[in-house]
């Protein structure tokens, strides 16, 4: 069982508690990303068990009408295995997804695997007319280069400030460098995409710039965030404003190691986890 604190960032170990955590969240208008925990499988079997996991997932979303999607990470469904093992498990959740109407996320690992992920979501991207999103990071040299290919498809694209530690060659490795790269990032996309922008982030310097950029373009946008952060902007920008708001929730008996890594990245969820521990 998932101890009270951790609750917080992870909507329980299995999907029948994922999809209650996110009843709750719908009913104060906010959808749900619904993300199954593990990543890095070396071997077949976890990779398309958790495949079959994203299929089922994707039904029992569209039978209970629950207002969510699904993010997906490339090593989790087969990647460290081989390309091909990865593109066929992708296609085979793409597939059940296109036909339950539910949209597919891809997430982004490391700077190793941009490219395979990129020409995933691009295949799926003009298969389904738009039916999966993929992520781009800002921090990576590269991606305003590749938004200018992500331009011209179908789909939508979520911008985050990246979480690897990624080599300065080919990665802006300072905050205010990041930050300014994500703004950049944020304004062409405003400028130049149909399908929407997805602004994965938390900083609220961030969610302005996109605010204002909606106000000049007329883009349609969402705002993305995680379970356990930041949730009480999530309902207020839901309940407030033109905007669409998403919860990422991860969920699954590998939550460990994610909870750990929330507690690590700020001293406040700490302190939190802290006093939960010490019970006031
Ligand atoms: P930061 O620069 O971390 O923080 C900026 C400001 O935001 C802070 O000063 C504070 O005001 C506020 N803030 C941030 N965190 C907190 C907190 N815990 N509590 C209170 N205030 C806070 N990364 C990838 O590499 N690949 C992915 O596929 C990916 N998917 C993601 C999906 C979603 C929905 C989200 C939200 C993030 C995802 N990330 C992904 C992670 C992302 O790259 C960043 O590491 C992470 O979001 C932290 O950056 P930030 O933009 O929130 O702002």
């Amino acid at each position: 069982m998932i101890p009270p604190i951790a609750n917080d960032f992870v909507a329980g170990e299995t999907p029948e508690a994922a999809l209650a955590h996110v009843d709750e969240i719908n009913a104060r208008g906010v959808a749900g990303i619904l993300n199954l925990l593990g990543e890095h499988y070396d071997e077949r079997p976890p990779a398309d068990a958790d495949a079959d996991a994203y299929v089922a997932l994707v039904e029992a979303i569209a039978d209970r009408g629950t207002d969510a999607c699904v993010s997906v990470k490339p090593s989790q469904i087969g990647l460290d295995v081989g390309d091909a093992v990865f593109e066929e498990n992708l296609a085979r959740i793409v597939a059940a997804a296109d036909a339950a109407g539910v949209f597919v996320w891809i997430d982004m690992e490391d700077h190793e695997t941009t490219d395979v992920t990129l020409d995933a979501f691009e295949r799926h991207a003009r298969e389904t007319d738009g039916g999966v999103g993929v992520c781009v990071q800002a921090n990576l040299k590269r991606t305003r280069e590749d938004l200018d290919r992500l331009a011209e498809l179908p789909g939508k694209v979520r911008l985050v400030k990246g979480a690897y530690d990624e080599p300065g060659e080919i990665a802006y490795r300072e905050k205010r460098r990041v930050d300014e790269a994500y703004r950049e990032d944020l304004a062409f996309m405003f400028e130049a995409f149909d399908d929407g922008v997805a602004v994965g982030s938390h900083d609220p310097a961030m969610i302005e710039h996109a605010r204002e950029l909606h106000a000049e373009f007329g883009t349609p946008y969402e705002v993305q965030m995680l379970m356990g952060v930041r949730e009480s902007a999530q309902f207020d920008l839901a309940a407030n404003e033109d905007v669409t708001v998403y919860q990422y929730a991860p969920y699954g008996d590998k939550w460990f190691s994610y909870f750990y890594r929330r507690i690590r990245e700020r001293k406040s969820n700490a302190l939190f986890a802290l006093r939960a521990i010490l019970g006031n």
